[in-house]
C-alpha cells in the first residue's frame, strides 16, 4: 500500500519512536531487536537468533554489524528495522492502541493479510470458472 505522507500527523516520527520504545525496541509480534542482525527459523515463522560475528567466505571473522544488506543477504542474515503499523490500516488513526513495533516481516506479514481480505472475490465465468 503507498504511503501517503499527507495522513501522517505532523508529530509522526515522534509518536513512532513513543511506540517503538515502549515496546522496549522489539517487534511487539516476533519479540526481534531493533538494528540487530538475525537469523530467521525457517521453519518456525516467529524464531530468530541474534548473529553477532561470522566467517566470511575468505576466513575472516567478521561483526556482522558492519555488512552491506547484500552481504548479509548472501547469508542468508538480517538487520531488524522496526516501524510502526497502524493495526487497522487507517493511517489517520493514531491512538495507541491502534499502533504496534513491528520489524519489517511481521508488517509485510499484516499488510498482505489485510490486503488479502480487501481484494475482491476473483471472476469468474458464468459456470463459476476462474477467469483472469
Ligand atoms: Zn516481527
Amino acid at each position: 500500500m503507498p504511503i501517503r505522507k499527507s495522513d501522517y500527523p505532523s508529530d509522526w516520527l515522534d509518536i513512532s519512536m513513543q511506540v517503538k520504545a515502549d515496546a522496549g525496541w522489539r517487534c511487539e509480534w516476533c519479540g526481534a531487536p531493533h538494528k540487530r542482525v538475525i537469523e530467521r527459523d525457517s521453519l518456525d515463522p516467529s524464531g530468530w537468533k541474534t548473529i553477532d560475528w561470522l566467517y566470511e567466505t575468505d576466513g575472516r571473522l567478521v561483526d556482522t554489524g558492519t555488512l552491506t544488506w547484500k552481504r548479509l543477504r548472501f547469508h542468508g542474515l538480517t538487520r531488524v528495522i522496526l516501524t510502526t503499523a497502524h493495526l487497522d490500516r487507517d493511517s489517520t488513526n493514531n491512538t495507541r492502541e491502534n499502533l504496534a513495533a513491528l520489524c519489517q516481516r511481521c508488517h509485510l506479514r499484516h499488510d498482505i493479510r489485510h490486503d488479502r481480505c480487501r481484494q475482491p472475490p476473483p471472476r469468474t465465468d458464468q459456470g463459476g470458472k476462474k477467469t483472469i
